[in-house]
């Protein structure tokens, strides 16, 4: 990569447009999507008439064409009020890139475009109830019938399910095969067997809820296969999770950010022993601690996004894409714990934004890899000598 740390014009004034949006139409009712816990269709459509539902996608299919860097931008500024407002623009690209890895240029065509325009929405399959982390595992079956494949199985926590035009689905073709097994399907809503379960209860990011999707002999042609058995269709399921890696660190970034904010704006005000109590320097070192953190993820999230636009989104290159995921993420699990901290009792209560953060933040240690997956893979390169000084 080259080292200008700067942001082009064009990414500048994303980030302006971007920030006013979050200031405007998010930061208002975030703790209203939280309370309610349904997905919010105004910040949508906000977004779709701001243009940025479309923003990492390549103009030649209707996007704006900023890339994985554009769309980290994007979910920074707007994570920094509201994580689940920074989900939904992450669900331009997760559930889309197994289409853009092994699709047709007529699938790239369609389903880029209607992401871009607003006109779709999906949602990306692999985890199930007794397979997260060892995805190779994983049970849903899909048999070949002449030139049809027919699909059964069960998918767990899928974000975004229940407003999803379009599945993309992990599935084994060969029991007993493994990762190179594994390949994933095309599934449009409204397909025979195709199933929305019920809505999960859960802990934080509740503005985009998560649903079981139940497959029960689903019958797909042929072309719904994004790429062939024998570990090019594995090779789509990993391209996918790193590419959205630096997107979920992005979403950590905002939070962090967000966190600290909340900690400033509290903590200059309050009083304790005769001082603002950020002029108590134990407070005061641990937000600096927290800003020298934030600033070295910043440039690892960039520095993994930019990767992801230059196409290396492969093992070799897997494990810048962990790290910056891995140190965004963590880093903003403490923010979260240590800024709520700063906001004592207040950062307890529901009326100060900390308490959502707290719980919305865990998310990101456990999607699209856990810490500790994140952790074996930058493991596995030191060990197999990718890391060089
Ligand atoms: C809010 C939310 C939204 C989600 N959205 C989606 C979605 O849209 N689509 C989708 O497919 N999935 C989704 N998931 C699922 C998510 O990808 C999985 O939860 C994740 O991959 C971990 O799998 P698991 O929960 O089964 O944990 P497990 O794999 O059972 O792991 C349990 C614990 O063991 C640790 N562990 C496992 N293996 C190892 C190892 N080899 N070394 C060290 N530690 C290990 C893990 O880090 C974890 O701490 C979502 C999850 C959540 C919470």
């Amino acid at each position: 990569m080259g080292m200008d740390f700067n942001l082009t014009a064009e990414q500048q004034e994303l980030v302006a447009m971007v920030r006013r949006l979050a200031r405007e139409r998010i930061a208002p009712r975030a703790a209203a999507i939280d309370e309610e816990a349904q997905y919010p269709e105004d910040i949508f459509q906000a977004y779709k008439e701001a243009g940025l539902l479309g923003v990492a996608i390549p103009e030649a299919y209707g996007g704006a064409g900023m890339g994985t860097l554009g769309l980290c931008l994007a979910v920074e500024q707007v994570a920094q009020y509201c994580c689940a407002s920074g989900l939904m623009l992450l669900l331009t690209k997760l559930p889309l890139m197994p289409i853009m890895l092994g699709g047709t240029e007529e699938q790239k065509r369609h389903y880029a475009g209607g992401i871009a325009s607003g006109a779709l929405r999906g949602a990306f399959c692999l985890s199930e109830p007794d397979a997260g982390s060892d995805a190779a595992s994983l049970r849903t079956r899909a048999v070949r019938h002449g030139d049809r494949w027919v699909i059964t199985g069960t998918k767990n926590w899928i974000s975004g399910a229940g407003q999803a035009d379009f599945f993309t689905v992990a599935a084994q073709t060969e029991p007993g095969a493994g990762a190179r097994g594994i390949v994933m399907f095309l599934i449009d809503k409204g397909t025979p067997g195709l199933t929305i379960g019920k809505k999960e209860r859960k802990m934080g990011v509740r503005g985009v809820p998560v649903h079981q999707v139940i497959l029960e002999d689903v019958e797909v042609p042929e072309s719904a296969m994004l790429g062939q058995p024998g570990g090019q269709g594995f090779k789509v399921v990993m391209g996918t999770l790193n590419s959205v890696r630096p997107v979920v660190a992005a979403r950590g970034l905002g939070l962090a950010e967000g966190s600290i904010q909340a900690a400033l704006d509290y903590g200059r005000q309050r009083q304790t022993f005769g001082k603002p109590i950020l002029e108590h320097q134990g407070l005061q070192w641990m937000l600096a601690d927290l800003a020298a953190r934030l600033e070295g993820a910043r440039l690892l999230t960039y520095r993994a996004a930019m990767e992801v636009d230059q196409g290396h989104i492969g093992k070799a290159d897997a494990w810048k894409l962990s790290v910056a995921k891995l140190t965004a993420t963590d880093l903003a699990a403490q923010a979260a714990t240590d800024c709520l901290q700063i906001l004592g009792a207040n950062g307890y209560m529901q009326d100060y934004p900390m308490e959502r953060h707290y719980r919305d933040v865990k998310q990101l240690q456990i999607v699209e890899g856990t810490s500790q997956i994140q952790k074996n893979i930058i493991g596995r390169a030191l060990l197999e000598g990718d890391l060089h000084w």
